[in-house]
Formats: C-alpha cells, structure tokens, sequence
C-alpha cells in the first residue's frame, strides 16, 4: 500500500480556506489567494552562492483567505495548527513572533519596512503542501499572503514580472529576519514567478530567471517526489554552518560568491584552497572540507547548465545522468543527504527509474525520480517496499507537474 498526497484543485483549495474563515471570524473573506510549494529539478544549495537552480512550482498549494482591517492587529487561523493566534504588527521585529504566525506577520512586517501601506488583517489558511517535506511550505504560505495583501492593500506588485522580483525579496525577508531561517531565495522566487508547463531557470546573481519548457507528459514520462517524512533535527544547523563555510571558501579565493570560479576555474581553485588552509596556509584543518563543498557547488551549477541545454534540445529522457551525480555529489561532497534519501534513490534507480536524486536542502525531505510515465506506481512500490525492509517509516509520494504561480 503506497500513500499518495493529492493535490486539491483551486477551487476546493479557495472553499477550504473560504470556508475556515467564515467559521472563525464570523463574516465571509474580502477573497482567497494561493501560491504552491516546489520541487527542484537540480542546483541545490547554489541559490546563497549566486549559482543557478531550476526549480518548479508545485499543483500543491497553500490557500489564505484574508480581509483587511481598520488597525496593525493580525488574527490568524490555519487548518494546519491549533487555535487562534494574535500579532501587533506595529510591535513585530526579528525575535518577537513565535511559531508559524511568523511566516505571516513577517510578510506584512517586510512590505511596511519596504514603505507600503499595510495595516492588520483576518487571515485563515489552508495548505495540501506537506510540511517540512522539502517542498518549501513555507514560501507558500508567505507568498500567498505577499500576493494577498498586494492586492487587498493595492500595491500593483503582482502584475508584472518586476513587482514580483520585489515580492520575492520581500518573502525572503520576511522567512529570514522574522521567522529566523537563513534560507537562499529560490522557494520564494518559484512560488511567486514560475509558470505552467515550465521549470523556471533561476539565476541568483541577479534574480533574473528563464521559463525553460519542461514537458514531461510529451516524452511519456513523470516525475515521482519520495517525502521520506524524515526530519533530523541537526538540519537547521548543518544548513547554517554549509553557508559559512562556503562564505570561508569564497573569502579565502577572493571571489564574490562560488559562482565566480566557474568548471574553468575549478583545478585552481581547489589547489588554492588546499594550500591556503593547508600545513603550508593558515594551518587549519579544514582544507579538505572547503574542498569538497567547493566541488560541489561548483559542479551542480554546471549539472544546472547541462540539465538545461538537453531540455532546450527535447532531450528530457537523458537528464536522469545529472540528477544521479547531483546526488552523488550531494551526499559525498555536501554531505547533506541521509539514510532515507539514499534508500529512496537507491530504491528509485533500481525499480527502473532514470535518474534520481534529492531535492531541497537535504537530511530528510523528499527525493525526486524521472521515471517512465506507466511505471510511476511500479517504483513507488519498489521504494515503499525498500523502506518497509529496511524498517523505515513508510514514505508518502506524490507525481509532480509543473503548474503556476501564486495568485
Ligand atoms: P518546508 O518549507 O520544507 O515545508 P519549513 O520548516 O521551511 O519546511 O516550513 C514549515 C513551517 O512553515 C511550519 O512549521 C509552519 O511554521 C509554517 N507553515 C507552513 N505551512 C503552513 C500552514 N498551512 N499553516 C501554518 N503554518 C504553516
Ligand atoms: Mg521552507
């Protein structure tokens, strides 16, 4: 028995928080807003190092529905969570809100600190985006409020391209400095600029993206996401100490960011380090670390490069080489994989599947696999059935297609 996480269409999405609203609060919304959670095809860990990455957005949403009021106070109700909560938005500053009225507050918190008139609001929310599955339920819920209240509090932010630059900078903010977690800026920029029928190329320099076609359906073929519903507690710090050491390494090459050093520049860089945190350097003994997460970094931006050239040419069938070794490369470089991603792409590959590798930020989430569109239920058994052997917690699954942007 495999456990599959459909996603609900837009319109049940909009009547369940619609319909959460008017429960709580007494009064029907002012309107209902959404925006997905992603997955991300290849280039992880490259967003806070100005790399590339190709994420897409989700069929899973996460629904608001929100009606403005005359004054700072926030009341916030979410099917997810317990009771109802309270936040002055005049009083919000980093630190101050607790839990997952941060993500919301920290939106409305970022838009006043940008200059735009925000005031209070009554919000319900809804999601059938899994939490803490590495699909990024967190931007969704911060760009369905960004998207919300642009159009609540007439900001003309959502029309065009530019203001949803700004908004994505906004939810980024707000996750943060609000929330509290250092997270790069590729969930938000998907959720809020991704389209249908398409990944979304996304340079970090500088923000600017490329709709690249991803038809997965014309080659016969679907992409099967594994949450392994494993979450290891070290991962905010694991994440945290990745990004000062690519900082370190960035430091000690003289470059901006690791994007700099390019595959041309990878042998230079990797002896520079070597020697510059070597015996013959500063004496620290983290050269062969800074080594690693370089390579990786380094490498997965070219994996993003190759992954896109073969999509422009139609050869969707031949990108499951680069997501093995952006796995690979995760695991042994980054070392931020875990037992249960390892066994869901293990599981995947052997079942058939074309190529597989983890998505997000790694120790527990999900692992995608490109399989061929009539053997999506095969491999899920397949891995369902590895993790039953190995005495793991059974995983869910869900088939992802690319669909669009909040709204
Ligand atoms: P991910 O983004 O990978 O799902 P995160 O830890 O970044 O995982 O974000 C999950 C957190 O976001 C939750 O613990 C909660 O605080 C908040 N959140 C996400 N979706 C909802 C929701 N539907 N209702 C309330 N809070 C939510
Ligand atoms: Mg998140």
């Amino acid at each position: 028995m495999t456990t599959w996480i459909d996603a609900w269409s837009r319109t049940d999405g909009d009547t369940r928080a619609r319909a959460l609203f008017a429960e709580r609060f007494g009064a029907e919304p002012a309107g209902a807003w959404s925006a997905p959670g992603r997955v991300n095809l290849i280039g992880e860990h490259t967003d806070y190092n100005g790399g590339l990455c190709l994420p897409f957005a989700l069929p899973h949403r996460t629904y608001v529905a929100v009606t403005p009021v005359d004054s700072d106070r926030i009341r916030l109700i979410s099917a997810q969570e317990e009771g109802v909560r309270e936040v002055d938005l005049a009083a919000v500053a980093p630190g101050t809100v607790e839990g997952w009225p941060s993500y919301v507050a920290g939106v409305a918190w970022a838009l006043r600190q940008a200059g735009h008139p925000v005031r209070g609001f009554d919000i319900a929310v809804d999601s059938c985006v899994p939490y803490g599955s590495g699909l990024s339920s967190s931007a969704a819920l911060e760009c369905a409020v960004a998207v919300a209240l642009e159009d609540l509090f007439g900001l003309g932010l959502a029309g065009t391209d530019e203001g949803r630059t700004t908004l994505t900078g906004i939810c980024v903010r707000a996750e943060n400095e609000i929330a509290g977690a250092n997270t790069g800026g590729m969930d938000q920029a998907v959720s809020l600029r991704g389209q249908a029928g398409h990944a979304l190329e996304l340079d970090c320099l500088d923000d600017s993206v490329r709709q690249v076609p991803f038809d997965l359906t014309g080659h016969d073929l679907a992409l099967l996401v594994i949450d392994t519903k494993a979450e290891h507690s070290h991962a905010g710090g694991e994440y945290a100490a990745r990004r000062a050491e690519c900082e370190r390494a960035a430091e000690l090459l003289g470059v901006g960011t690791l994007r700099e050093i390019g595959l041309d520049g990878l042998g230079d860089a990797l002896a520079d380090l070597a020697r510059l945190t070597g015996p013959e350097g500063d004496g620290s003994a983290v050269a062969e670390v800074l080594v690693r997460r370089v390579r990786h970094v380094v490498t997965e931006i070219g994996r993003v490069q190759e992954f896109v050239e073969l999509l422009d040419d139609g050869r969707v069938d031949e990108v499951g080489a680069a997501m093995d070794a952006s796995h690979l490369s995760l695991r042994d470089d980054y070392q931020v994989s875990c037992r249960e991603l390892d066994l869901a792409v293990d599981a995947a590959r052997s079942a058939g599947a074309l190529g597989a590798r983890m998505t997000g930020g790694g120790f527990g989430g999900s692992a995608i696999a490109l399989v061929r569109a009539d053997e999506v239920e095969r491999v899920a058994e397949a891995v369902a059935a590895a993790f039953d052997d190995a005495g793991v917690r059974a995983p869910a699954f869900l088939v992802a297609t690319p669909e669009g942007p909040a709204a």
